[in-house]
């Protein structure tokens, strides 16, 4: 068997009929075999299933109209794909709704994150049965699998972690068995499920880590993830017109845009295929044509600036209330608040009166952590703040993104400057 490739398409190179037509052009013969295929849930179906969640635990009343409108949406576009010969798509996506909705009649879990996975599977589940039913229609070989029999995880719902020998033994019997038969599968990213099978989830955006997942599992070739954009650029081209597409990064620089914010791929989705060699290619879903950006093993030197910038943080200045100094026992507390509380701190600073913490935004978790230190802490929030990162910066750029801002923090290491920005 040639080595395998995986593909990966977003929620919104599926998010209606055109768009899985599209689909259907880059998988139709002569894209390489065998191929797996992971699939995000459909536009915007991961952010209304969360509103459904929401409401089956405060607002109930609201649910009806909620699943109605999730309902017609699919439904929608598989009447627009498949016209008179959607029937049998049709009964799969009705029995997906019935299950859903024997979820919805029962009370909500106690345990809001498990029951937040077992909801949240069904975008996947929908999605991936139109895209199979629309290829079958097309005559495009493939099997359609249930990412839950080989994604096996542990039960940390919402971040669930692989277990991966028990993921390389179900993907060496499922997927390997399928891929040999038909060529090509196609399967959901993001869910998985636990060893006795309750679904579980890797993450929002987490279908990148599926398909790198898999592309380990599988020594696969490459991966390619198929895009709204043309490619890993070096900043975001709403906000910086002269932002360019590079052509080649590292899986280094890649692992650092990622982790300081960069909203290209998965943070996890790039160890797994640097482990192995893998390549990983960033292409546009609309021009297939185009090379996009390869994600690969080596050094690339003289690369452009590239920014990074996390809107909406907040900047916490903890210190004590007696004056003395914010000391390693009292970082060890506040470390074990943050983490308790599963806040991911973006960037931190000691000084000899504070210790300052940036993290985002989410005014629950903020009033929570203000909670756990306020008896113990004095702390000053700064809010309306954007923390910056720029590699490989040069004056011009770094003087461009000050112009005019108050300048909270700043700090220099190797080729990575950072900023936090007062915004007025
Ligand atoms: N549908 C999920 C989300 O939006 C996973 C993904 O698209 O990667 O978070
Ligand atoms: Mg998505």
């Amino acid at each position: 068997m040639n080595p395998v490739e995986v593909y990966k398409f977003g929620g919104a190179s599926v998010k209606d009929a055109a768009a899985i037509r599209n689909v259907g052009d880059i998988l139709r013969n002569p894209s390489p075999r065998p191929l797996a295929v992971v699939i995000s849930a459909m536009g915007k179906t991961t952010n209304a299933l969360e509103e459904i969640i929401r409401a089956h635990y405060h607002q109930p009343e609201l649910l009806p109209e909620l699943v109605g409108k999730l309902k017609s949406y699919h439904e929608e576009v598989a009447t627009s794909l498949l016209a008179d010969q959607a029937d049998a798509l049709m009964t799969d996506l009705h029995d997906l709704w019935v299950e859903l909705n024997w979820i919805l009649e029962e009370d909500p879990h106690p345990t809001y994150n498990y029951h937040y996975d077992q909801i949240i599977v069904f975008g996947e589940l929908a999605s991936t049965k139109i895209v199979s039913a629309y290829l079958t229609n097309q005559g495009i070989a493939h099997q359609w699998l249930d990412a839950r029999n080989f994604i096996k995880t542990d039960a940390e719902y919402r971040e669930a972690r692989i277990l991966w020998d028990l993921t390389q033994a179900a993907v060496d019997h499922e997927v390997r068995k399928a891929l040999d038969q038909h060529g090509m599968i196609i399967t959901q990213g993001f869910i998985g499920s636990t060893v006795y099978n309750e679904s579980t989830t890797l993450g929002r955006e987490g279908s990148d880590y599926t398909a790198a997942i898999l592309a380990y599992t599988l020594d696969a070739e490459s991966v390619t993830i198929w895009k709204d954009v043309p490619g890993i650029m070096t900043g975001d081209p709403k906000r910086f017109e002269f932002a360019q597409r590079m052509d080649d990064i590292s899986y280094q620089e890649a692992i650092e845009m990622t982790y300081y914010g960069a909203k290209v791929i998965h943070p996890k989705t790039i160890k797994p295929l640097q482990n192995k060699g893998i390549p990983l290619f960033v292409r546009p879903f609309d021009h297939p044509d185009q090379y996009g950006t390869k994600i690969g093993a080596g050094t690339i030197t003289d690369l452009p600036p590239i920014i990074v910038v996390e809107p909406n943080q907040v900047l916490f200045r903890i210190s004590t209330k007696d004056f003395s100094f914010v000391a390693e026992e009292n970082l060890k507390e506040i470390f074990t608040r943050i983490a308790d509380l599963r806040i991911k701190v973006n960037s931190m600073r000691n000084t000899a009166i504070s210790f300052m913490v940036c993290i985002t935004n989410d005014p629950a978790k903020v009033s929570q952590l203000v909670t756990a230190l306020q008896d113990k802490y004095d702390i000053i929030l700064h809010e309306h703040i954007e923390l910056i990162t720029v590699r490989h910066a040069d004056e011009q750029t770094l003087s461009m993104l000050k112009a005019g801002k108050e300048i909270l923090f700043e700090e220099i290491y190797g080729k990575t400057h950072q900023f936090i920005i007062k915004n007025a």
